[in-house]
């Protein structure tokens, strides 16, 4: 049996899932890279606004500052982007060999995308260091294994991505205001998203699933 649980702390909502970190002959993980068992960790995160806010807010600046600093680092006017490893020649091969791979709504390109703070054990950044998207995302198949029991984990998922978007966009507006920004002037923008005031989003209280990965 598996567990999805949620937890809650400094604003942040995440879903733990024990299946993860064992599903390297699911679709969604399915990596062509060096790093065979990294999940659907071939998202390259983005920080936005309410994420920065949420680690300014725990007193983790620093960590701001050295994503500002990194190399792989897209620094946009209101994220940041962290980009990853990309194996952009054995993408080529591959679709060369299999031209009907690529259809409509999917391009096999992140089977050959690896995020850059993955580490063979997973993860390495603590989970309210994670931009939100990497905390509240579940492929299919723990969704399809959680059946009806996941409606409560869907409605929380929305609720959050819903308190992100307004609070980005007024935050956004009060840069706009100011006229500053992470690219214009980050140090700035950083005092202004740390004073900005935002309401908790709250905690709620959500009863674990245990799951069979048969059930899918
Ligand atoms: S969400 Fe699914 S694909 Fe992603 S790590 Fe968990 S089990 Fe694997
Ligand atoms: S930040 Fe962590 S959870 Fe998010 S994609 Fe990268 S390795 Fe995965």
């Amino acid at each position: 049996m598996y567990k999805l649980s949620y937890e809650y702390k400094d604003n942040i909502p995440v879903f733990k899932c024990n299946f993860c970190g064992h599903c390297s002959k699911i679709l969604e993980s399915t990596s062509h890279t060096t790093t065979e068992n990294r999940g659907c960790c071939w998202y390259f995160p983005k920080y936005t606004l309410v994420d920065i806010k949420n680690i300014l807010d725990m007193e983790k600046k620093n960590f701001i500052l050295a994503l500002l600093n990194m190399k792989n680092a897209v620094i946009n006017k209101y994220s940041i982007e962290v980009i990853g490893n990309f194996d952009e020649e054995k993408y080529l091969n591959f679709i060369k060999e299999n031209p009907d791979s690529i259809e409509d709504n999917f391009d096999p390109k992140l089977f050959f995308r690896v995020c850059a703070f993955f580490r063979p054990n997973g993860c390495h950044l603590d989970f309210r260091l994670r931009p939100h998207p990497c905390n509240l995302y579940l492929c299919r198949t723990v969704i399809g294994c959680c059946e009806e029991e996941y409606k409560n984990f869907s409605r929380e998922r929305k609720d959050y991505f819903s308190y992100c978007n307004y609070f980005n966009e007024s935050i956004r507006q009060t840069l706009m205001d100011a006229k500053v920004n992470l690219q214009s002037a980050p140090f700035k923008a950083l005092e202004i998203i740390e004073n900005f005031e935002m309401p908790p989003f709250g905690e709620k209280e959500l009863k674990s699933i245990s799951f069979n990965e048969k059930r899918s």
